[in-house]
């Protein structure tokens, strides 16, 4: 299990993890108690990611997001076949179930 991203917000932890979760990383979030005021020594909430082999991608991820790219996952995308407009967060539709069409 290895840390891969620290933040003094609880919310952009939740963000990061979300976004290692749409392409399949498994994370947890550390230090969250911060919210109810009982902040450990290490301070700050922190993604880790459980599986070690995917450390890499889910670095990346986390740069991008803390370099602003990724708030989060990119842009808002309209389903190809009911056109809902979505959050960028949502993999797939909510209306009708269609998968989010693959932009790269
Ligand atoms: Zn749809």
């Amino acid at each position: 299990m290895k840390k891969v991203f620290t933040s003094c917000s609880l919310g952009d932890a939740y963000c990061v993890k979300a976004l290692l979760e749409a392409e399949g990383i498994g994370s947890m979030i550390r230090n969250e108690s911060l919210l109810q005021g009982q902040a450990t020594v290490d301070g700050h909430p922190s993604v880790w990611v459980l599986d070690d082999s995917l450390v890499d991608a889910a670095e990346s991820i986390a740069s991008k997001y803390a370099s602003g790219e990724g708030s989060p996952g990119g842009r808002s995308w309209k389903c190809p076949k009911c056109g809902e407009l979505h959050d960028p967060q949502f993999t797939a539709c909510w209306q009708c179930g269609t998968d989010r069409p693959e932009e790269r």
